[in-house]
């Protein structure tokens, strides 16, 4: 798996009571979309090119098959979920859905991933 770097915006997604935490989402402005995932053993976060023609109408656990974390070396299939729908932190697992106002560009920041490549599976 190789790392990829992507445009992200800040949001605060909420666990247990707290209201805070930091999390990173993507948006499909620039006709590119990103979609970002996560291990839900260890938190790590991955990215997937919804663009790719051989993604089309299939799961993601489908596409994940046979790839573990690099990270904590878990089967992806039993662990990956839509991030940050649902995140990992310190107190649990938590969530966030961001607004659907696409932020000023100018709050964008660059993050990289793991990059889940369908050539790999
Ligand atoms: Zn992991």
């Amino acid at each position: 798996m190789k790392k990829r770097k992507v445009r992200v915006y800040r949001g605060y997604g909420s666990c247990e009571n707290r209201f805070n935490i930091e999390v990173y989402y993507t948006c499909g402005e620039h006709g590119y979309e990103y979609k970002l995932f996560s291990c839900m053993k260890c938190g790590e976060i991955f990215v997937f090119d919804m663009d790719n023609p051989n993604a089309h109408d299939k799961n993601m656990k489908d596409i994940v098959i046979n790839m573990t974390c690099p990270t904590c070396g878990a089967l992806l299939m039993d662990f990956i979920k839509e991030y940050p729908k649902y995140f990992v932190c310190e107190y649990g697992v938590g969530h966030f859905v961001p607004d659907n106002i696409i932020p000023p560009e100018a709050e964008s920041l660059i993050k990289e991933f793991w990059e889940i490549n369908l050539s790999e599976s």
